[in-house]
């Protein structure tokens, strides 16, 4: 066919899950026990209909919602012991997972020790850390220096930290938390050069961002999308992407909280994505603020992702 124009082929965008949780498989059959041994824990998960899941099962997932590849957390625990276990747990997953699960690590920053297991976590190959809770974690994130061991690691890598968001009105839920705008914006303004996902759609910073002094102090800040639609209307994405632009939003799921597929196929079908938003959106923005594809990470080589 010498001399023929091939056809143009149109791939759908790679999507990456920028926000799930996955758990050993073990601590998933012995929920009850760790309901007992951690106070947030057990808030949320007390409920037996509360879903968890492990690596296996993340990747069924990810298989079943045709998604390439995850940013998997492990859980914010107040006991660093714990943090620790679960983080050796997510670098072993995603070693075996040729390159679909990204991770992040949990550290406790009441205790001492934060910026070492910030800097073990790296060395393991996480992308960052996170998801931290002040409200379970017992850390005010407004506080000056809360977080300053584990952001100094991280800006010297390079890599961002995920931080839990929530509302400061509207309907309770377990695990909704303190960690609101107003807060957010005093750690913010400690940590100018620090990469920082706010997971939520930041509890609704990015409507302040409206405010030019606010807008100011998030030059380095990224929003996730987990749990959108237990929070929000899907309106909540034109939103806050006609705000903030297609560059700091990162669509993640909050896995297994909310399905990843039915989610996936809710936004494709109800966010208002345009044409040229969705590769930065469903994965593109989370490849570079999580340095997904970068040599020395272990996360360089991508399946496809059924
Ligand atoms: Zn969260």
């Amino acid at each position: 066919m010498a001399g023929s124009v091939p056809p143009v082929v149109i791939e759908p965008p790679v999507v990456i899950d920028a926000h799930t949780h996955a758990f050993p498989p073990e601590w998933v059959a012995d929920r009850v026990n760790h309901c007992q041994r951690d106070r947030w824990f057990g808030e949320l998960y007390e409920a037996p209909s509360a879903r968890m899941s492990d690596a296996g099962n993340l990747i069924l997932a990810m298989d079943e919602a045709g998604v390439a590849q995850a940013v998997a957390c492990g859980w914010p625990w107040a006991d660093p012991g714990l943090c620790r276990e679960h983080n050796d747990y997510l670098a072993e997953v995603s070693r075996a997972s040729q390159g679909r699960l990204a991770w992040l690590g949990c550290v406790g920053p009441a205790f001492p020790g934060a910026g070492a297991e910030t800097e073990r976590c790296l060395a393991l190959g996480a992308s960052g850390i996170g998801e931290l809770n002040a409200d379970a974690q017992g850390f005010d994130v407004a506080a000056p220096g809360a977080l300053a061991d584990v952001a100094a690691v991280l800006t010297a890598a390079g890599l961002p930290l995920l931080l839990h968001a929530s509302e400061p009105v509207g309907h309770r839920y377990p695990g909704k938390g303190t960690a609101t705008p107003d807060r957010l914006v005093s750690f913010l303004e400690t940590q100018p050069a620090l990469s920082v996902v706010l997971a939520h759609w930041g509890g609704g910073l990015p409507f302040y961002e409206l405010m030019p002094e606010v807008g100011a102090l998030c030059g380095n800040v990224v929003y996730d999308t987990a749990a959108s639609s237990y929070l929000y209307g899907p309106g909540i994405f034109r939103t806050v992407l006609d705000i903030v632009g297609a560059d700091r939003v990162l669509w993640g799921s909050d896995h297994p909280v909310l399905g990843m597929g039915r989610f996936l196929r809710r936004t494709h079908r109800l966010a208002g994505l345009l044409p040229e938003e969705v590769e930065r959106v469903m994965g593109g923005n989370a490849r570079r603020v999580y340095r997904l594809g970068d040599t020395g990470t272990c996360f360089g080589l991508m399946g496809t992702g059924g």
